[in-house]
């Protein structure tokens, strides 16, 4: 259909106020925090559920791609409309619907960001586990469709454990529910199919939350290393110790070094990694727990650990982990973040590999990761302007994900596939396994219309890694 036309007819059903589909709007909504970039041509913004059934039907009658779009915050090039299309920006939806707290649920509206709902629960003695540390902006319907991570993931799980339930618009505009409130559905478990999907699927309208106490006493420390390696290594003592705590996450040189530029969290300059242990649970106990952390953490030639003394501390010793990505941002003008996962034994040895990659390609890197998870974040350090240096932070972010995959491990561990990642697929799935998936996408958008190439790619996208001419 000719773009002015689709405009039009789209107006007719939403309302003008509701349309935009001017060059500096088609320009905003032609990216997200990935490398990619692409124009719709046009942008749709629903306030109901209604709404949104009605433009996903319009757009399947007339065969128009559709990309449902949170805060736009994914690092995989999951909102860019590659193939142009409809961006439905879903951001009037906003509502948190109920709290329940005797089942302990919550109904939230997708555009509701993820610390809204945990800001709300604070006042019951509640919270929502999963914490992206794009929190303050990310909204559920993105965590929704990334199945995303961050910190407190190694204790609680991601975000597919903790939706129990969605009112999802199918491709033709049809609403249905999938799960619920109950923990356990009888049928097929749609929803833990939908979660991850990456708006390829369906759109989630409402979502059904688990949501949980808070724990009675958190204690925060932070252990010093001269070694990144030693601080990997930490790690799996930790876990293979009987130990889980809620977050172990580590911060390499280069990123200490941004972030107390930009946050001054107190972290030592000097320190080759912080790493951020959070214990959390029943009072009883606890510093039993936190001695015996501090001794394996010896065993692994720490040099210091901190505990958090007050509120106040811990925050600070937060806000340096929350806020690493965008202190890193103030190195280079650009930076692509890779995110592959390995077991927790092969930390030491993967973070070495990368460190080799990046020297190869002649690349600066800075490390900020989910250690407990084994999930990596090297940050790889570029201009987009010096089309080289671009061209060899791609094939040394492609190179660390064989790396993690080579480790037995996989190439990603919360931030999707996006465009970015597609044919990174190749390294962990066969033909057949893409094949099966792609079944499955049919049979949920037969048309193709829902996100359209995402995720699955096209066999010949799977050609290997070129070498490196270093
Ligand atoms: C500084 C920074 C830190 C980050 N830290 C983390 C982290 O710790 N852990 C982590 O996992 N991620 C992290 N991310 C990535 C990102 O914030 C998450 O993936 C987040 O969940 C995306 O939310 P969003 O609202 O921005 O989604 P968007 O980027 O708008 O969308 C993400 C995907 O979900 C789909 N989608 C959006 N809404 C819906 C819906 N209602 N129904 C179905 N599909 C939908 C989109 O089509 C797209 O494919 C970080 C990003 C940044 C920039």
């Amino acid at each position: 259909m000719e773009r002015q036309k689709m405009v039009e007819e789209l107006e007719k059903i939403m309302g003008k106020e509701n349309v935009l589909a001017t060059e500096t709007d088609l320009l905003l909504y032609g990216y997200d925090a990935s490398l990619v970039k692409s124009k719709p041509d046009c942008i749709v913004l629903p306030g109901s559920t209604e709404d949104v059934s009605k433009v996903v039907n319009f757009a399947h009658q007339h065969g128009i791609p559709v990309i449902a779009r949170g805060s736009g915050t994914n690092l995989s090039g999951g909102t860019v409309p590659t193939r142009g299309g409809i961006v439905l920006h879903l951001s009037r939806m906003n509502r948190i619907l109920e709290i329940d707290i005797e089942n302990q649920r919550a109904v939230v509206e997708p555009a509701v960001f993820t610390l809204a709902l945990k800001t709300a629960l604070g006042r019951y003695g509640y919270i929502y586990q999963p914490d992206p540390a794009s929190e303050k902006v990310s909204t559920f319907g993105g965590n929704f469709g990334e199945n995303s991570g961050g910190p407190h993931c190694l204790k609680y799980g991601v975000t597919t454990n903790h939706v129990v339930g969605a009112e999802i618009v199918l491709s033709d505009g049809e609403v249905i529910n999938v799960g619920g409130k109950a923990l356990d559905n009888p049928g097929y478990d749609l929803t833990g199919v939908l979660v991850g999907s990456e708006g390829t699927m369906g759109i989630a309208t409402k979502l059904v939350l688990r949501i949980m106490p808070k724990p009675e006493a958190i204690k925060t420390m932070m252990a010093i290393y001269n070694s990144l390696e030693d601080a990997g290594r930490t790690v799996s003592a930790i876990i293979s110790d009987g130990i889980v705590p809620a977050t172990l996450e580590i911060l390499d040189n280069n990123t200490i070094k941004a972030v107390e530029a930009s946050v001054k969290a107190g972290y030592p300059l000097d320190a080759a990694a912080v790493l951020l242990i959070e214990l959390d649970g029943m009072k009883d106990g606890m510093e039993r727990l936190a001695e015996r952390i501090m001794e394996i953490c010896k065993k692994n030639n720490v040099r210091e650990v901190k505990a958090a003394q007050s509120e106040a501390e811990r925050a600070q010793l937060w806000a340096g982990r929350r806020g690493a990505f965008g202190a890193v941002a103030r190195l280079r003008p650009n930076y692509l973040v890779c995110d592959g996962t390995v077991p927790r034994t092969k930390l030491p040895e993967v973070l070495r590999k990368v460190m080799e990659i990046t020297k190869k390609y002649n690349l600066d890197v800075a490390n900020v990761f989910h250690a407990g998870d084994g999930n990596l974040h090297p940050l790889i350090l570029f201009d987009e302007r010096n089309e080289d240096e671009l061209r060899r932070v791609h094939l040394a972010g492609s190179e660390i994900l064989k790396a993690c995959v080579d480790a037995g491990g996989t190439i990603s561990g919360e931030h999707g596939i996006g465009v970015e990642k597609m044919k990174e697929m190749c390294f962990v799935f066969s033909d057949r396994d893409i094949t099966a998936m792609k079944k499955v996408k049919r049979a949920f958008d037969p048309d193709d219309v829902m996100n359209p190439g995402k995720v699955l790619p096209a066999p010949e996208a799977c050609a290997p890694a070129q070498p490196a001419k270093h």
